[in-house]
């Protein structure tokens, strides 16, 4: 498909429609250009409802019409869409995306299940977008017709990876350690007690370490047409809850292969910019990095939502008396570090040609629209 010319809109379907991410997503894909939504599944106390009936709505703005009337289905792979994202509780994903992927969908995930599996796709376009060459191979192996599963990262890994990019292409990276500053968002509805949360903070988020010293190998690694090669960095995470409604903060200290001033470190970030191929998708922002100049930024509530969310927000970018270079990050744990992510993930299977229309029964038509 070409980003510019004719092209169908693709019928997008959202498991876990109705939790925070699920909520973002809708949102998104209301008034997409390439995607419209056509189907949402839940769970068993969702199921039968509609939309409106099942989702305690957590955003600004009303419930988008598309979604109003949807009836909420469970998860059995037959949704009226040719692809799905998934936004559902890592208890259920794992099945439930293998399921789909196997009945013939493509499924965007955002959940931690299948992210390091050997033939999975850990994406972040602006980072590693040949690693979507994977897809092939993971069909072959698990016998899937024309389903595929690719996974985004968790969301702190997802605006450190952004930043760290046009830093290991510009200098190489050999080790850093990373200490978060997370949002309430981050741990899904009702998430977090307010008891615990409110005046405090909690030095520990179950899995949220492991997954940001191991998901950075994958996404800065390589995909050499057989397997994924890690990165080899060393990486040490400490992660912290604090009562933050969205944004997750990261102070994080590199120690870069080649030698940089500081200031070659603030333009390397500020130059990032990107390819022509993304640039054209809907979801994209041609900088995905940032810098801000001021001592105080970035703020979870000042700069949460630059560039709509996509962007990850670099400040402080000063020398490191134990490693080189020392920032401070931003970014939206449910945009950039989600549905953002997962749309934009989408949005490059369309224009790669990886998204084809599946011919449900009793589907209505797909919509020509001009890109
Ligand atoms: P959430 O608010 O708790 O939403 C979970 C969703 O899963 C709801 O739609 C829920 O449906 C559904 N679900 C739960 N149990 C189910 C079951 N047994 N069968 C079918 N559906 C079930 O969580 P979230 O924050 O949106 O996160 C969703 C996924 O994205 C998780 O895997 C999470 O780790 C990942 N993620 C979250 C963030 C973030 O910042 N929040 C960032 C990156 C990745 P009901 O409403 O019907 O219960």
């Amino acid at each position: 498909m070409s980003a510019h010319g004719k092209a169908k809109k693709w019928r997008a379907g959202v498991l876990g429609a109705t939790g925070m991410v699920g909520q973002r997503l809708v949102r998104m894909l209301s008034g997409h250009p390439w995607f419209e939504l056509t189907g949402v599944a839940a769970s068993e106390r969702s199921m039968g409802k509609t939309y409106a009936e099942a989702v305690r709505w957590h955003l600004e703005g009303p419930i988008p019409d598309v979604a109003r009337g949807l009836v909420v289905k469970d998860l059995e792979p037959n949704l009226e869409c040719d692809f799905v994202f998934s936004a559902l509780d890592s208890s259920v994903a794992g099945e439930a995306e293998t399921q789909f992927a196997r009945a013939g969908y493509p499924v965007v995930s955002n959940s931690k299940n299948h992210r390091m599996d050997a033939d999975v796709p850990l994406l972040i376009p602006e980072v590693n977008a040949g690693h979507i060459n994977c897809i092939p191979v993971q069909q072959k192996n698990r016998n899937y017709d024309s389903g595929f599963m690719v996974t985004n990262p968790n969301c702190s890994t997802a605006g450190l990876v952004l930043v760290l990019k046009p830093l290991a292409d510009a200098f190489g990276l050999e080790k850093l350690f990373v200490v978060t500053m997370q949002a309430v968002s981050g741990a899904g509805y009702p998430g977090v007690p307010s008891m615990d949360a409110m005046g405090n903070v909690i030095p520990f988020i179950s899995g949220e370490e492991e997954k940001m010293e191991a998901e950075p190998q994958k996404l800065l690694g390589k995909w050499d047409g057989h397997r994924f090669i890690d990165a080899g960095l060393g990486i040490s995470a400490h992660c912290n809850r604090v009562p933050v409604v969205d944004g997750h903060l990261e102070s994080v200290s590199v120690r870069l292969k080649k030698t940089a001033t500081i200031d070659e470190v603030r333009e390397a970030l500020r130059n990032f910019e990107v390819s022509e191929e993304l640039a054209v998708l809907p979801t994209a922002v041609k900088h995905p990095v940032v810098v801000l100049d001021d001592d105080d930024r970035p703020q979870p509530r000042k700069d949460a939502n630059t560039g709509h969310g996509m962007a990850a927000v670099v400040g402080r970018v000063r020398e490191c008396p134990l490693l080189d270079v020392k920032l401070t990050l931003l970014s939206h744990n449910l945009v950039r570090g989600a549905a953002g992510a997962a749309l934009l993930n989408a949005e490059l299977l369309a224009a790669r040609g990886f998204l084809k229309s599946r011919q449900v029964a009793g589907a209505p038509a797909v919509e020509e629209v001009s890109l």
